[in-house]
């Protein structure tokens, strides 16, 4: 094995208390792209981002219509967990775990099995919908049965409000109870481990930082550079789908 596998894998083997944040890159082997990766949407097509901000959604119907359409088509609803999301649950399992931070919106640590609680989702849920006028939230599946030639773009049932999915849109805050939980968990942990992110995304990047300001190690596990890597204690750059499951292999519980 290589060495620096080696070397994380002694860190979390040391480890009482692991902080973990997870980005897109995690699921692509899920069949779910990212945004910045290769394959990713934005870099196949710069001007899907519009539909991610939450100026252009509020404004154009047009970006409105092409987000439901997209929604409807959205990889997560078939997706399943990969090596990657179940060597997270190995790590829980071994009592380590303090959160699993997660910038994605498809569900799929808490489908791999990942405690429900212990996942924070940084920037929500694309399994539900919530309107921007009265907050009211209903199930996705409920809003795509309605998406209709004759109605592209459902408004609220409660209020009449513009709907979209339950994730935090550029342009929109995140809820700041689940920044606190984010940033309590990486004050409390001795190892941060960053996976699968450009580490471009804030507040969520600077998490890492929190981390280590806080005495924790960090490491980063992506396969391109990222902001954080002079930070990092290691750099794990592969593939997340072996990575993991390796670092999780044989880990005695605390
Ligand atoms: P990003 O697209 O900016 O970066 C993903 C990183 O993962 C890239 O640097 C890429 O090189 C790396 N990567 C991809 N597959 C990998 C693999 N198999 N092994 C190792 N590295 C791999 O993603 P981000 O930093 O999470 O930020 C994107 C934003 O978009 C987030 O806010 C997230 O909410 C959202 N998003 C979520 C999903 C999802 O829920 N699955 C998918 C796309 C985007």
């Amino acid at each position: 094995m290589d060495e620096s596998v080696e070397r994380v894998r002694a860190l979390v083997h040391e480890a009482a208390a692991v902080t973990v944040l997870t980005g897109a890159g995690i699921s692509t082997d899920s069949g779910i792209p990212d945004f910045r990766g290769p394959q990713g949407v934005w870099t196949r097509n710069p001007k899907a981002e519009r539909m991610s901000d939450i100026r252009h959604y509020v404004n154009d119907p047009d970006v409105r219509r092409l987000a439901w359409q997209s929604r409807k088509t959205h990889p997560a609803w078939s997706a399943q967990p990969n090596n990657g999301h179940a060597a997270l649950v190995e790590l829980e399992r071994s009592g380590r775990l303090v959160a699993l931070l997660t910038q994605n919106i498809d569900g799929l640590h808490q489908r791999a099995g990942s405690t429900p609680e212990k996942v924070v989702e940084l920037h929500g849920t694309v399994w539900w919908a919530e309107c921007l006028g009265c907050g009211a939230r209903t199930p996705m599946a409920e809003q795509l049965a309605r998406v209709s030639d004759e109605d592209p773009d459902p408004s609220c049932l409660v209020c009449g409000g513009i709907q979209k999915s339950a994730t935090v849109s550029f342009g929109q805050p995140l809820d700041p109870a689940v920044i606190d939980r984010a940033v309590d968990a990486a004050r409390a942990c001795d190892l941060f481990l960053a996976i699968g992110s450009s580490l471009t995304v804030q507040p969520a990047a600077g998490l890492c930082g929190v981390a280590v300001d806080g005495g924790a190690r960090l490491v980063v596990v992506n396969a391109q550079p990222t902001p954080y890597d002079d930070l990092a204690d290691v750099v794990l750059r592969g593939p997340i789908g072996e990575l993991l499951p390796a670092l999780a292999r044989d880990l005695a519980p605390v």
